[in-house]
């Protein structure tokens, strides 16, 4: 037995039972199905959207996928790494010199600390702004 979801030439829904498609098609073309609200034999089985969850998600458009992301990258950013502040470029150097177990790390620096970093060759990169972690705990 197959159930199938049925609309008749009113758009009035409802439920029949039937051996298999065929059984339906058979049914339906002998007129044989009629709509239990108002009688109708013009009778079709209902177009069914069981992806409509999925579809909704596409239509949020990039931009709320970037969110996602980003959030995503947040997350792992707070989860992973350590926030050290405005100790960051102390904190890079020490790590880079071999003074200090390398960590993973995230922290502010000033522009002339940012650029003397990069000229003494400190892997240290700017976070994308939609990256960057609320500072969840802080150490030092
Ligand atoms: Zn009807």
């Amino acid at each position: 037995m197959i159930r199938y979801a049925l609309i008749c030439e009113h758009d009035h829904a409802f439920e029949g039972w039937f051996a298999g498609s065929d059984a339906f098609d058979a049914q339906s073309a002998a007129g044989a199905i009629d709509c239990p609200l108002c009688g109708a034999r013009n009778v079709r089985k209902q177009v069914m959207s069981p992806a409509v969850t999925g579809a909704k998600k596409n239509f949020d458009g990039a931009a709320g996928r970037l969110a996602e992301i980003a959030g995503k990258v947040r997350a792992h950013i707070a989860e992973t790494h350590v926030y050290v502040g405005d100790k960051f470029a102390e904190d890079a150097r020490a790590m880079h010199d071999g003074e200090k177990d390398s960590a993973p790390i995230y922290g502010e620096v000033t522009p002339a600390e940012a650029k003397a970093l990069k000229d003494d060759g400190v892997p240290a990169a700017p976070l994308p702004a939609p990256f960057v972690p609320t500072p969840a705990k802080k150490i030092n």
